[in-house]
């Protein structure tokens, strides 16, 4: 394998903040896919993003793994203000009664009048009345907090359940390029919502064997919502996170990953570090409060893949 040829991060001095660890990891998901694909594999170029000319519709992107702290929310945030640095109209909406997504972008949800369960669930209440806007140009946040778990259970009793929340969205999609949804860590009728009213599936995955289960039960949990509820429902990719280049393990897994899924992983590997924990209690994305750092070149390679797909 060699360091230095990940051509997604092609134009990019390495700084400071590039750490070792960093380094590693480059170019490890493109020498996997060769490795699995056998020698005749032909050489990927990715393609330069096209550039922004008018906006819209949205592209509905579901960050969906019914483990927790596998890197959903961290990679909704970041994900979402790279994509809004790349000149992209951006909503990240908090599906997660935890309300996450929310702190990590500097919003207190126990302050907030109207959040996500009184769109979902309250007659009137329109987009515009519980839009937050954010520290990032572009980038707008629909919040969540514990009121949310009230909608999983008075959901049962309506009419098309599975389809609440696409229509909530339905007024914004001609405005936004990317519709982001940070899903709770579960497979119930929140997430099923977001599945159904997504085109794709970005799926966090920690790089540990015991990931791999998981995956199988969410792999088939998309195929029932593409199968009975939304026919266009992708894999959109698999994005390995927390990733160490020092053990053997995490290369395992990763290989694993790639010689299951193929061209649906990411080239590009979250490393593991410190920088994001802090982000939350800075509440604003890395690439704005760490703008040179490993992490924020990640995810703005993360980026350039998700506008190259
Ligand atoms: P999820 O939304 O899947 O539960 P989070 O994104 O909240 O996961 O991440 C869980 C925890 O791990 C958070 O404290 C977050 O700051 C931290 N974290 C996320 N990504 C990384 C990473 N690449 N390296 C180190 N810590 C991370
Ligand atoms: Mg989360």
């Amino acid at each position: 394998m060699t360091m230095s040829t990940n051509p997604l991060v092609e134009g990019e001095s390495d700084g400071l903040e590039q750490t070792a660890l960093d380094l590693a990891s480059l170019g490890i998901v493109a020498a996997l896919k060769k490795e699995h694909a056998g020698p005749n594999l032909p050489e990927m170029k990715p393609k330069s993003p096209a550039p922004v000319r008018e906006h819209g519709p949205a592209r509905v992107i579901a960050l969906c793994n019914q483990k927790g702290g596998v890197g959903k929310t961290t990679t909704t945030i970041n994900l979402g203000a790279a994509l809004a640095e790349a000149g992209r109209r951006v909503l990240l909406l908090d599906f997660d009664p935890q309300g996450a997504l929310s702190v990590g972008l500097g919003v207190s949800p126990y302050e907030l009048d109207l959040t996500v369960y009184n769109l979902l669930m309250q007659k009137g209440v329109t987009i515009e009345d519980v839009l937050v806007k954010t520290n990032v140009t572009g980038l707008h946040l629909l919040p969540s907090n514990i009121d949310l778990s009230a909608a999983e259970v008075q959901l049962v009793n309506e009419v098309a359940r599975e389809q609440t929340l696409q229509r909530a969205l339905r007024s914004v999609m001609d405005y936004y390029d990317y519709i982001l949804i940070d899903c709770q860590p579960s497979l119930g009728l929140l997430t099923v919502n977001a599945l159904t009213c997504a085109h794709g599936v970005i799926v966090p995955l920690e790089c540990e064997f015991f990931s791999l289960r998981g995956l199988a039960m969410l792999i088939d949990t998309i195929e029932k919502v593409r199968d009975r509820l939304n026919p266009d429902l992708e894999l959109e990719g698999i994005l390995a996170t927390m990733y160490d280049a020092r053990t053997v393990h995490a290369r395992q897994v990763l290989s694993r990953v790639v010689e299951a899924f193929g061209d649906k992983v990411y080239d590009t590997v979250i490393s593991r570090t410190v920088k994001f924990p802090e982000t939350t209690v800075a509440g604003e994305p890395i690439t704005t409060w760490a703008p040179g750092s490993g992490g924020a070149k990640a995810y703005r390679a993360l980026a350039r893949e998700v506008l190259a797909r």
